[in-house]
């Protein structure tokens, strides 16, 4: 995950939260770069919302996506322009088909899709069944998938460790890991696999065709034929082993899915989602985790594992897509020579997957998840409520309906039922996802945690009444609008963020072609979305909705409601059992077995830690140098001044639709007032104000607009002691309602009342949730914010706004928010003032030229009722935490190890060299230590170079002061390297694929006007590529000497259990200063 995105940018921005929900789902905390920077969306028709169950797994991708967002801020950015709308040609239909008969497919239908501008095609390949869908536009944006219907039988977690182990070597790239090498050399612009509980996706895409169909033959090679099968030595490494590094020692479990479970299973959000599903499933596939339960996954066997792959892994159980402007001749091409290897075999019988059937009746379970000591414990349950919509899937219209319906109910802080919930005073923050439509039959799950014991049934009864009312009453016409607004405005916009948007009609399709259903349906969302506002308009939204809820929730005997309590001996009690197993196990091991143990625990990690043979890396297929443009990518942007403002715009194409940015500088707000910063932002958007309530402020903002947010933005500027921080108010309209969109920004900035004393607190109560659920999953990001707050201002600003800092500030706030409320309201005024001034104000915006052109009338007006103070410079804040190591104690069973230090203190000069080689040791170095032989599931480094801080990061780490030895010993790593020009090469164009990251043209315009903050100009980026594109060898000795500074003088700050900072302590005494945070 993108930590510095996370903490220095986006602290309460509200798009911002559901993508860090998002992202901290299982397998996906550090995906890949792709999906890191900005919000993946996921295939939903209707926008997604919040935190929806953790249905999907991401593979762990890249080792370096947290240098992504600098790198692209920083240096470069992308070439790729939106594409017009064109239709693509179908001259060579004819031509087209006789390739396909002649290389072994049938065509099975064909379709223009005019919702994605793109013609489809569905083939059969004849020999095995194989489908194929080839999908011809002209977005470069290039796509491939895989996908395999893989339902497990228990929960081992065959299908999850199967996803990471084939990407571990195959027939034509025998090397530990290709897909390391594609992420170190390759130009991706996504890169990653995906384990759902019924199938498992095989993703890559790139904006170069020669690159693209690398990745493609990679991938397929990969799933057909992978090393694992025969190597039993990748089983143990991604799955399980017993590791007994001396005889004498205990034996304990070591795998990256089991490590990476084992913190899945820490999270409560997760166990509450895990429990849901398995329940309202009992009789199907969905009743067991794909991805595996730690306590099961050493249930499993070589021999199962080997046999799944053999039955599922083969064409005629697999669905393949391609999405783009490549030839659709080669697709197929390419595919034939897998697929003619092969027969056709009953796999697609066996992975059928079977309908639930609906209870008459429903149940109650009561589940424990680890907590802290800390604070009351009876406030801290969680209720949901879980209902199986329907006993088979929905016709495309009622899904469409039921996804609307969700958005009505919960889409906004002003939707009735979440606004109910949380004004209820029962709850900190909601849980549960709403509608969840991505497996075979749809659920809808709602509730609350930060409960009290007493108010659980309060709770229960909330929602039932809530939900009859909304039966009986409807909805308010003016929030039927918003929710139709935003739900056009989304698909229009098709803003997929820095996720594919091939990718995502892709996911969109296989939810019903997995199936077996059409997966041409899915695409094509224009004529049901007319249909159902037809029918809004005739018969009005309460005769649309209200028999919905009923028969699907109201009236379905099919209800799972969870109760989790919290458990502070949990995870020690896990820990226990987990032990008891292994000394049992180790106590009827004679001397002979042990030491046979200990021979195969060396032998793996001395075959874990040679490095692959020349000949087999040069296996995997790389771009040379002279693919590689040697410019950086161009974003138009002109400065220019309105009233004495300095105003950037981006003349690009955005299908109509102005994105705006306007950002404050809060360089004069007072330093004890940081900490409110992000409640402000929040209050601005969810208080109302002197004539409307927040609730019609909202319903405006969805009415009028595609969207506004409000978040800070904070980094450091290299080469000045003052550090960059700023408000950014965020919008998006289309053209025609421009106007609309800066009155409301106006309205949002001036108009609102910081009044609301009840509303205030439930954003307290809600951000404390959402730290403490940070803390748990991200603790890496948590750790990291910690380090650099003990090394720059920005670091120590950020860290006030969404770190451990923040979490202490939010829980002493809750306790004293009534008897401080009046002054509190006047702080947050006072921000208001310190901010709201056309001096140090900036407008960003980018359009088409003509929408440009338009829109500077209404900017100017926006700037006119501006006040025009000057702002007082307050003294410089020059705040830093205390440059101590520190443990962040947390209940988890898994660890997060950082260390740091401020490489320019030491004299070290910025060259592009840097990027290159700290994307090295990430994916060497860090990758083979940390999480191949370490067993964590990621271990990475990150260097700021706005800063200068350079950082070490584990993630879901088993280790501790083993991680600090692995980083210590990067130097010499470095000063030891042999590197032939091959390896170099693929390193210089990993890295140049980081900073040529594809983004859609709002991305573009944002990371321009970064750049402009920050003081990057064009000719720094030009020199900078040209450093990163001329990198050698004697960088990366030289580099040796600069990072010595971070084993000599750098900081720890690790987020751990207790049990693992007590063996610390014992190791190393009083190494850390300890900090109890939950
Ligand atoms: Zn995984």
């Amino acid at each position: 995950m993108d930590r510095t995105a996370l903490l220095r940018s986006l602290a309460c921005n509200r798009f911002f939260f559901r993508s860090a929900r998002r992202l901290s789902r299982p397998c996906s905390s550090l995906s890949s770069r792709s999906a890191s920077s900005s919000a993946p969306k996921r295939h939903r028709l209707i926008p997604d919302r919040s935190s929806r169950r953790s249905l999907l797994r991401q593979r762990l991708a890249s080792s370096t996506s947290s240098l992504n967002f600098r790198r692209s801020l920083s240096s470069l950015s992308p070439r790729a322009v939106a594409t017009p709308p064109a239709h693509s040609s179908s001259e060579f239909a004819g031509v087209q088909d006789e390739v396909a008969e002649k290389l072994g497919f049938e065509k099975v239908s064909e379709q223009f899709i005019g919702e994605c501008k793109s013609k489809a095609v569905l083939f059969k390949h004849k020999k095995t069944g194989a489908e194929v869908m080839s999908v011809s536009n002209d977005d470069e944006n290039k796509v491939f998938g895989i996908v395999f219907r893989t339902p497990p039988k228990d929960s081992t977690g065959i299908p999850h460790i199967l996803e990471h182990s084939v990407l571990c070597g195959s027939r034509k790239y025998p090397l530990k890991e290709p897909f390391v090498e594609l992420l170190k050399g390759s130009l991706h612009t996504f890169l990653n696999a995906f384990t759902y509980p019924d199938r498992t996706c095989y993703p890559v895409a790139s904006t170069n065709s020669k690159d693209f169909y690398n990745l493609v033959d990679v991938y397929l090679d990969a799933v057909f034929f992978p090393k694992c099968v025969e190597d039993f030595q990748t089983f143990q490494q991604e799955g399980w082993h017993y590791e007994l590094n001396n005889p004498s020692e205990d034996i304990c479990y070591k795998g990256v899915v089991f490590n990476e479970m084992k913190g899945v299973y820490s999270q409560p959000d997760n166990i509450l989602g895990r429990a849901a599903q398995q329940a309202l499933f009992p009789d199907n596939t969905y009743g067991v985790d794909s991805g595996g339960d730690p306590q099961v996954i050493p249930k499993l066997s070589y021999e199962e594992f080997k046999e799944f792959h053999r039955k599922y892994y083969h064409p005629s159980n697999a669905r393949i897509w391609f999405y783009g402007d490549d030839d659709p001749n080669e697709r197929l091409r390419i595919l034939s020579e897998y697929l003619d290897m092969f027969d056709a075999s009953s796999a697609p019988n066996e992975s059928k997957i079977e309908l639930q059937k609906l209870f008459s009746d429903p149940i109650r379970i009561v589940e424990k998840y680890p907590s802290g000591e800390g604070g009351d414990l009876k406030k801290k349950h969680m209720v949901c409520l879980n209902w199986l919509l329907s006993d088979k899937p929905l016709d495309l219209e009622t899904e469409l309906a039921l996804g609307f319906l969700d958005h009505l109910m919960l889409g906004t802080p002003a939707s009735p039922l979440r606004k109910i919930l949380l004004e209820s005073g029962l709850g900190d923050a909601i849980v549960g996802g709403g509608v969840e439509d991505e497996l075979l039959q749809p659920q809808f799950s709602i509730g609350l945690k930060g409960v009290s014991e007493d108010d659980i049934q309060k709770v229960e009864e909330l929602v039932m009444s809530t939900l009859k009312n909304l039966v009986e009453e409807g909805f308010d016409a003016d929030a039927v609008e918003a929710s139709m607004n935003t739900i056009e405005f989304s698909l229009r916009e098709n803003n997929t963020g820095s996720f594919p948007r091939g990718l995502s009609l892709m996911l969109r399709s296989i939810g019903k072609w997995i199936y077996d259903m059409d997966p041409f349906e899915p695409l094509k969302y224009e004529k049901p979305l007319i249909a159902l506002k037809a029918r809004i308009a005739e018969e009005g939204s309460k005769a649309v909705f209200s028999p919905i809820i009923e028969k699907f929730i109201l009236n379905n005997p099919h209800r799972v409601t969870i109760e989790m309590q919290p458990d502070p001996e949990k995870a020690s009690r896990d820990e226990e059992v987990e032990k008891e197993i292994l000394e049992k196990l180790k106590s009827s091991m004679t001397e002979e077995d042990l030491a046979e143990l200990a021979r195969a625990t060396q032998e793996l990690r001395l075959k874990q830690e040679t490095p692959d043979p020349p000949e087999a890396l040069k296996s995997v297929p790389s771009l040379s140098l002279h693919d590689i443009p040697k410019e950086p990518i161009h974003v138009p942007t002109q400065v220019g001044d309105i009233n004495g403002v300095k105003v950037l715009q981006h003349d690009l194409f955005t299908n109509d639709v102005l994105y705006t940015e306007i950002v404050f500088n809060m360089g004069s707000l007072k330093q004890e007032l940081v900490p409110l910063v992000p409640l402000f932002c929040q209050s601005l958007l969810e208080m109302g104000t002197k004539d409307l309530t927040f609730v019609q402020l909202n319903q405006l903002i969805g009415r009028k607009t595609g969207g506004i947010s409000v978040f800070p933005f904070t980094s450091s500027v290299r080469g000045k002691e003052e550090p960059c921080s700023h408000i950014v108010v965020r919008g998006k309209a289309m053209a025609g309602r421009t106007e609309d969109l800066f009155n409301l920004v106006n309205r949002v900035l001036q108009e609102v009342r910081f009044t609301d004393q009840q509303r205030f607190k439930q954003f307290v109560s809600q951000s404390k949730a959402r730290m403490e659920n940070r803390l748990r999953g991200s603790g890496h990001g948590v750790a990291a914010a910690r380090m650099d707050a003990k090394l720059n201002v920005a670091g120590w600003i950020s860290e006030k706004m969404g770190g451990v800092s923040y979490l202490e500030f939010l829980k002493a706030l809750e306790e004293n928010v009534d008897q401080d409320w009046e002054e509190i309201s006047s702080s947050l005024e006072e921000i208001r003032k310190s901010l709201l001034s056309r001096n140090g104000c900036l407008i960003n915006m980018t359009a088409d030229g003509k929408t440009l052109t338009n829109s500077e009338k209404f900017v100017s007006k926006f700037l006119d009722s501006l006040p025009s103070n000057s702002l007082l410079k307050t003294a410089s804040w020059n705040a830093r935490l205390p440059p101590e190591n520190e443990a962040i104690v947390i209940p988890t069973q898994v660890n997060y190890v950082g260390k740091a230090a401020n490489l320019y203190e030491t004299g070290y000069q910025l060259d592009g060299s840097a990027y290159v080689i700290s994307k090295y040791i990430s994916n060497t170095w860090l990758w083979d230590r940390v999480r191949v032989s370490g067993g964590a599931y990621g271990g990475f480094c990150d260097f700021d170079t706005h800063s200068g801080v350079f950082s070490f990061l584990s993630y879901r780490d088993p280790n501790l002061l083993k991680t600090l030895d692995v980083y210590d010993g990067t130097s010499d790593f470095l000063r030891g390297l042999v590197m032939d020009d091959d390896a170099l090469t693929k390193a210089i164009i990993g890295t140049i694929g980081d900073v040529d990251s594809y983004q859609l043209p709002d991305a573009k315009g944002y990371s321009s006007m970064l750049r402009y903050l920050l003081g990057i100009t064009e000719e720094e980026r030009q020199r900078r590529r040209g450093e990163i594109l001329s990198t050698s060898l004697k960088d990366f000795k030289e580099f040796a000497d600069a990072i010595e500074a971070v084993k000599d003088k750098g900081v720890v700050v690790a987020v751990a259990s207790p049990d693992d900072v007590d063996a610390a302590h014992k190791e190393r005494s009083n190494f850390f200063q300890i900090k109890k945070a939950l």
